[in-house]
């Protein structure tokens, strides 16, 4: 038998109303704020994403999906900021009025270990803004993230917030770092040292219970919690948090926050969620100035997040299975396709059995799927009537047949 691949999962009909839910409520929350949907394609040249994630991550160092095709070098996207900022490149968006205001829902795919709220494909949401620089558009995208998940009824969020500065004060940072780190480079993982020569910082990103040891020596904490960041990113953090203030957004900023990503700048940000007493990190976002001109744009600031759907999945409520409104049942497949019809056209779910079974055996399959049940016997057809009974107090009337729906309630 042929199997679904390692890390990949079928999303079955008793979930799909889930799906619907984190789709609809993304819908809802981001057009309020006048934020479009895109959809990009599924597969990208695949130096979008060495240049545009960036060739010292992870995700482009070991869990990118690659392909060639016809010479090309195609990839499945891992995340859709780089496919994004494609799109807005390409479709002349810089002409339009700023800020563009961007979201989009789909699949993306990463060669990772599958576990628990990791898999190979999964589904991100996630919005991206174009051409604000102000630390109010920062403070929108958390927002408009908190948002999205109360919608959901997730209430219980951690959110922690990081400036990692600009290019320049990065630079003191990264130099600093290296410093302290370099007489413990032995100690650190393999890929802690190949982060020390390409992406310092992200050494702080690092998994690894023994690197995590490391970081907590005073001399290195020192240098994380030193003050590194420039007035000017200073005071950019400053307002951020002001203004989630303002919002009441409850946060705390964690030094360590570094994200995986290599296009960050200045405000980086992580949400946990605590509903059903599990950690879960749910969204990570940040800002990235560079991203555009890095790919070949006019330079255009940029901030947005992404939220694992899989993982919003596993913390929503899960709807109780539905009964359908009304199961038609007939003896004559034709009649009962006549008033199926007329019951879906006024709005209702219905059915009826395909193979006229005895009335015996529909009645029974209505009683397990459907509210009520309609009956068109032979003495209701020629009457042109219909017997409806409430499946639930098993009580039972007659009426016109143009009347049956409603009664339906
Ligand atoms: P992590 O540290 O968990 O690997 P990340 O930093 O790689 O996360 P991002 O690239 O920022 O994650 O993606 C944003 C969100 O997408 C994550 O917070 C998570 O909810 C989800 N996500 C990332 N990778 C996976 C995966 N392999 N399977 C399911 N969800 C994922
Ligand atoms: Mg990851």
């Amino acid at each position: 038998m042929i199997q679904a691949q390692k890390g990949t999962k079928d999303i079955l009909p008793a979930e799909i109303e889930n799906w619907h839910r984190m789709e609809n409520a993304a819908e809802k929350v981001f057009s309020k704020a006048n934020f479009k949907e895109i959809r990009t394609p599924i597969f990208e040249a695949t130096e979008l994403f060495a240049r545009g994630v960036g060739d010292s991550t992870d995700i482009v160092n070991k869990e990118m999906y690659t392909f060639e095709k016809s010479e090309r070098s195609l990839t499945l996207r891992p995340e859709n900021t780089a496919g994004v900022v494609r799109a807005y490149i390409e479709n002349g968006f810089s002409r339009l009025p700023q800020p563009v205001k961007l979201w989009y829902k789909g699949p993306m795919f990463r060669y990772e270990r599958p576990q628990a709220g990791r898999q190979r494909q999964f589904h991100q949401v996630g919005i991206e803004m174009f051409g604000a620089s102000e630390p109010s558009a920062d403070a929108e995208a958390i927002n408009l993230a908190v948002k999205y998940l109360n919608e959901l009824g997730l209430n219980d969020l951690d959110v922690e917030i990081n400036s990692l500065g600009c290019s320049e004060c990065r630079n003191n940072y990264k130099n600093a770092l290296k410093e302290v780190l370099k007489p413990y480079l032995n100690e650190l993982c393999e890929d802690c040292n190949y982060r020390y020569e390409k992406n310092p910082l992200r050494i702080l990103d690092c998994k690894n219970p023994d690197c995590k040891k490391i970081f907590e020596k005073k001399e290195i904490q020192n240098v994380i919690y030193s003050d590194f960041i420039c007035p000017d990113c200073a005071e950019h953090f400053e307002k951020l948090k002001k203004y989630l203030d303002i919002l009441k957004i409850k946060y705390s900023v964690n030094k360590l926050l570094v994200r995986g990503l290599d296009y960050y700048n200045r405000t980086v940000f992580e949400i946990k969620s605590n509903n059903l007493g599990s950690q879960n990190a749910v969204c990570g976002g940040g800002r990235y100035d560079s991203l555009v001109e890095t790919l070949g744009g006019t330079p255009t600031p940029a901030v947005g997040w992404a939220m694992g759907m899989e993982r919003l999945n596993s913390l929503i409520s899960k709807p109780e299975p539905s009964k359908i409104d009304a199961y038609v049942i007939s003896e004559d497949a034709a009649e009962a396709m006549k008033l199926t019809n007329e019951l879906r056209e006024k709005g209702f779910c219905a059915e009826f059995d395909y193979s006229s079974k005895k009335f015996k055996k529909q009645l029974e399959k209505a009683s397990k799927t459907a509210k009520f049940a309609l009956i068109l016997l032979e003495d209701e057809i020629k009457n042109n009537t219909v017997t409806i009974k409430n499946l639930e107090t098993s009580e039972q009337i007659s009426c016109p047949r143009n009347e049956a729906a409603n009664k339906l309630n």
